[in-house]
């Protein structure tokens, strides 16, 4: 997914998914502010108030591993930020969503194909059948249509 540690493909290197259209800006790096935040700054009160480490070792010790928090946070949580704007179809992946709908629709329909009717079967019901069981407008294969989630 990225090409250097912080720059994302233009496309995918293995399905071809463009990726570009990502808008991550600086998200990832406020979220792992927040995170890298809450878990060290109750790490270091307890250790400064408990243990109460020599000055040279809090000076080294807290911005090292705040550092090395950070670079190791950076990239999965830009990661996630691209994932997470795919996957809700935001800035230009309204299309790729969009493909997807489609793609997953077409797969329902074959998946329920044998729901369809069958062509070598007469070509309507006895007369007395159809008119007391109208087949009805609203209800009549739902599950062809798009899921809830897909519509717009
Ligand atoms: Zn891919």
């Amino acid at each position: 997914m990225f090409r250097v540690f912080l720059k994302v493909n233009d496309t995918c290197p293995h399905c071809g998914e463009d990726l570009h259209h990502h808008r991550a800006d600086d998200f990832p790096a406020y979220l792992v502010i927040v995170i890298v935040g809450h878990i060290l700054v109750p790490i270091i009160l307890v250790v400064e108030t408990e243990i109460a480490p020599a000055i040279w070792v809090s000076m080294t010790l807290w911005p090292s591993l705040a550092l090395a928090m950070t670079l190791g946070l950076l990239q999965p949580v830009k990661g996630a930020v691209v994932a997470i704007q795919w996957f809700g179809g935001m800035h230009g992946f309204e299309n790729a969503k969009k493909a997807r709908a489609r793609r997953r629709e077409r797969r329902l329909t074959r998946a329920f194909s044998f729901s369809r009717p069958n062509p070598s079967a007469p070509a309507s019901p006895p007369a007395a059948r159809r008119s007391s069981n109208p087949p009805s407008k609203s209800g009549s294969e739902w599950w062809r249509r798009a899921p809830w989630w897909s519509h717009r």
